[in-house]
């Protein structure tokens, strides 16, 4: 019996985690990060964690095939070094060099996006699927692809950045530099804009009842407004549904998945939201559902996606490759 360690790697904390080949985490353990720390810190923190969990279940490092770490940023996973972490304030840190070199094991990296889908598609949402594509509607919008069973990174890595697809031509400016990114309209964030910009036209609205101070709006607002009736907040869910809708169903027609993962705070809403997404992402997908099923779903492994993923991620880099 193999085992496999998977790393979840935040700005505030780690997770760590040991699957077996069966694909059940045994046991977890987590740690703090900061900032403050170098990248040779956090590195040594990472490894004492997972050889903590060697401890625990009594294993030899013999026994682990491999680490797998989602890590913020973007990420080299060929050379298994974050290219830029801007939390961090890190480049081109050799997270993977530096993380083996401690815990005495092979470590592969990941993107966290791509952790967390991969997460999905084998333990969570996605089971049973071959091909499936994760959206997570956080503070911005990631994502990452699994086809056949195995996570899609593209080039260098730089692939599956699903939030930086045009929309809206020349529309609202994304921290990517380009206009009217998916992100600027499918987020958290651009959830809260619309809902501060609606509210402050319109001091009727019910969204004042459930969310009395604009700095407190979140995510959750215009949602608790339009089940309750309310015409504003029901009206920014629509538009939200329709953003979100035309981004998906572009990802649909280039890739035509079996299943669209949908995770991240905004996900919360379950089939109030992910109903409303399925109708109108049906309606406008080019090959129809009739020919070609599609499910679209909500994440279930909540925070442990990308931990799911990252043991996934050292199961799958580990396997001796096939002819
Ligand atoms: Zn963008």
């Amino acid at each position: 019996m193999k085992y496999y360690i998977g790393i979840d790697l935040g700005g505030m904390s780690a997770k760590a985690g040991l699957m077996n080949e069966e694909g059940e985490v045994l046991c977890m353990t987590r740690c703090e990060t900061s900032a403050d720390d170098t990248a040779e810190t956090t590195a040594r923190r990472l490894a004492e964690l997972a050889l903590q969990l060697l401890e625990e279940r009594e294993l030899s490092r013999e026994e682990v095939a491999a680490i797998g770490v989602g890590s913020p940023g973007v990420i080299n996973s060929e050379s298994g070094s974050v290219v830029v972490w801007s939390n961090f304030h890190w480049t081109n840190v050799p997270l993977g060099r530096l993380i083996s070199g401690y815990a005495g094991l092979p470590v592969y990296v990941t993107n966290d996006a791509n952790a967390a889908a991969l997460g999905e598609a084998k333990y969570g949402s996605g089971k049973g699927f071959g091909d499936s594509v994760m959206i997570t509607l956080g503070t911005g919008v990631g994502g990452g692809i699994v086809f056949g069973g195995k996570l899609f990174e593209g080039y260098r890595s730089a692939g599956g950045e699903l939030g930086h697809t045009v929309i809206r031509r020349g529309g609202r400016l994304c921290t990517c530099g380009r206009r009217g990114c998916l992100e600027c309209y499918a987020s958290a964030t651009a959830l809260k804009r619309e809902t501060r910009i609606a509210m402050e036209k319109h001091p009727e609205s019910l969204m004042w009842k459930f969310t009395p101070k604009l700095e407190d709006v979140n995510g959750k607002t215009p949602f608790e407004a339009a089940r309750a009736g309310d015409r504003y907040g029901k009206k920014i869910v629509k538009e939200y549904v329709e953003y979100l809708g035309d981004g998906v169903a572009n990802i649909v027609n280039l890739l035509r998945p079996q299943v669209i993962i949908l995770g991240g705070g905004v996900s919360n809403e379950g089939e109030y939201l992910i109903s409303r997404v399925r109708d109108y992402v049906l309606k406008h997908i080019y090959a129809s559902a009739a020919y070609a099923s599609l499910e679209i779903v909500r994440a279930s492994l909540g925070n442990d996606a990308g931990l799911y993923g990252a043991c996934a991620y050292a199961m799958a880099r580990s396997a001796p490759c096939r002819p």
